[in-house]
Parts: C-alpha cells; sequence; structure tokens
C-alpha cells in the first residue's frame, strides 16, 4: 500500500478560463508528465476524486454565494444555447466555462476525499492535482483564479466532521492567501502560516492581525535561503506550539525564479526543505498527516520539477 494518495478528476483538465489563460489545463498535464518520468507515480496511490457537497461547501462560504456560483453555470448554459458566448467573465482574471462548476466540487471533493483518507489511516499523505485553485477564494466572493476555497473548506471538514481540534495550514504561494485568511482568522482551531510577496496581488486585501495567523510578507527579489531563515525563526515555533492534528498546504509554486507570475527566487531544493520542516511538525505532532492542495504555478517546467520534489519529501522516496 502507497502511503501518499494522488487525488485528481478528468473534470479539472476541462475547466478553463480562455485562450493564453496562466491558470491552464496544461498545468496538471506536466505535472502527470514529470511523475511519470520520474518514476515517482508507481509509489502514489492514484485516486480520483468525487464531488463536494454543497454542505461541506458551506462550511466556509456563505449559502447565498455557493448558489451564485451555481447560478452563473445555469446562466452560462442558457448564453450558450442562445449562440453567445462560451466563457462568463467574473472579474479581470477569472471566468467560468461549462465545465468549471463541476471541477469546482471535485476540487474541494480532492481535499475533503484526502482528509477522510489519511485520517482512517489509508495513507499518511496526499497530493491534490486540482484546479479551479482555492487560496482566494473569500467566504462570500471569486476572484484570482478561484471559485471555492479548498484548503479552507478541507480545514473545516476535518474540525467539524472529523472532530479534530487543531488543524495547520500552510500556504507557500508567492500570492497572500486572502480568501483563506478571510475563512479562518479569529477561529482559533485553525493556525495559518503563510510568505508571500508584498506588495503583490491582492493589492486592495485589508491584512488581518488575527492572533491565528503568522503572515511573512517579503519583497520582490527575496532568494529561498532568507525565506528559510524566516520560515525558521517565525512559522515553526508557532506550528511547535500548536501542536496541529494535521497539516494542510496551500501549495502554490509561483515563487520559484523561473516562474515570472511573481518575484521571487525559490528553487526545488527550497520546496523540499520547506516540505521536510512541515513533515517534521507532522510527524512529532499530526502522526505525519500531511495534505497538499495545488495552488499556484504557472511555468511548465519548474512547476512540475517542484511538484516532484515536494512530494518525494512527503512520501519519503
Ligand atoms: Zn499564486
Amino acid at each position: 500500500m502507497s502511503m501518499t494518495g494522488y487525488f485528481t478528476h478528468p473534470s479539472f483538465r476541462k475547466h478553463e478560463m480562455g485562450p493564453g489563460h496562466p491558470e491552464c489545463p496544461e498545468r496538471l498535464d506536466a505535472i502527470d508528465d514529470r511523475l511519470l518520468i520520474s518514476g515517482l507515480d508507481v509509489a502514489l496511490d492514484r485516486r480520483e476524486a468525487t464531488p463536494a457537497s454543497t454542505s461541506d461547501i458551506e462550511l466556509a462560504h456563505g449559502r447565498m454565494y455557493v448558489a451564485a456560483i451555481r447560478g452563473l453555470n445555469a446562466e452560462l448554459k442558457e448564453d450558450i444555447a442562445a449562440g453567445g458566448a462560451d466563457h462568463l467573465q467574473i472579474d479581470p482574471d477569472t471566468s467560468i466555462n461549462i465545465h468549471t462548476w463541476t471541477a469546482a466540487l471535485h476540487a474541494v471533493g480532492a481535499a475533503t476525499d484526502a482528509v477522510d483518507a489519511v485520517l482512517a489511516g489509508e495513507m499518511n499523505t496526499a497530493f491534490c492535482a486540482v484546479r479551479p485553485p482555492g487560496h482566494h477564494a473569500c467566504r462570500d466572493k471569486a476572484g484570482g483564479f478561484c471559485f471555492f476555497n479548498n484548503v479552507a473548506i478541507a480545514a473545516k471538514y476535518a474540525l467539524e466532521r472529523h472532530n479534530l481540534q487543531r488543524v495547520a495550514i500552510v500556504d507557500f504561494d508567492v500570492h497572500h492567501g486572502n480568501g483563506t485568511e478571510d475563512i479562518v482568522k479569529g477561529d482559533d482551531r485553525i493556525l495559518m502560516v503563510s510568505f508571500y510577496q508584498h506588495p503583490f496581488y491582492p493589492l486592495d486585501w485589508q491584512h488581518s492581525s488575527a492572533p491565528n495567523l503568522v503572515n511573512l510578507p517579503v519583497p520582490a527579489y527575496t532568494k529561498g535561503m532568507e525565506i528559510r531563515e524566516m520560515i525558521e525563526a517565525a512559522w515553526m515555533p508557532r506550528l511547535e506550539e500548536f501542536q496541529p492534528e494535521l497539516i494542510l498546504i496551500s501549495a502554490g509554486f509561483d515563487a520559484h525564479r523561473e516562474d515570472d507570475m511573481g518575484q521571487l527566487g525559490l528553487v526545488e531544493s527550497d520546496y523540499a526543505w520547506m516540505t521536510g520542516r512541515i513533515m517534521d511538525v507532522a510527524r512529532r505532532h499530526a502522526q505525519g498527516r500531511v495534505i497538499s492542495c495545488l495552488e499556484g504555478g504557472y511555468v511548465m517546467s519548474p512547476l512540475a520539477r517542484s511538484v516532484e520534489a515536494h512530494i518525494r519529501v512527503m512520501a519519503d522516496v
């Protein structure tokens, strides 16, 4: 039995936001190819995600918001039937196509299925290769390529449905996980630690000073070694003190030096190091339980190489 799960679904390749959009289906192909070529795929327990229920999504989002996203899907269907455009724009960089609703349900479902599998002891760790990503989805607002907050929902799901007491969220995407912050701030059953390029997208976000958040804003061109030192000083003591029973990762790889979406200087060895430090905490406090969900990462080769490095540490192979 493999101890690392790999959760994905065919609908993730059908959701797309128009020609040339950086958050594209090819990202998942690049990751899949890399796992095959490297031989890492044989170490993974590959599972097809099930769709999340509306009630699970509403653990982190308002009922009216979820209904509104469902309504946009219905509206788009009618538009297409009437000969209209095949995308519906939500904000300047986020839109839906006819497959988005299904993909979004399965992206949440991948994360909650992984919670079920890990807490049942079927596997220790899991990577959810999902699209759309989630960490910019606020309680009542989509944006930044995100509709439902996969990781925040998974955290609430572990607390509410599995009766865990403490869940940590680690967000190492180059962008601030404003949606996750919006949903978890002030919930002291959740500790969220992150670093992100600042000032940067989302520019209009009012950062919270809630005590369950450890935010490390870093300027453009910060290198991996500097970020490692900050993580060691700021994340690690808080994670140790918190003693999480489960760790969720918002795994964006757009802080990579070769990813031109952001201007930070991380490389594969930095992702491996961060994953190792997260695993250290998980082994001490959480029975090794770590679930990682894909967020950003927009240049195919560094994305795929970084995901490989990340999963290799989680799977310990
Ligand atoms: Zn990002």
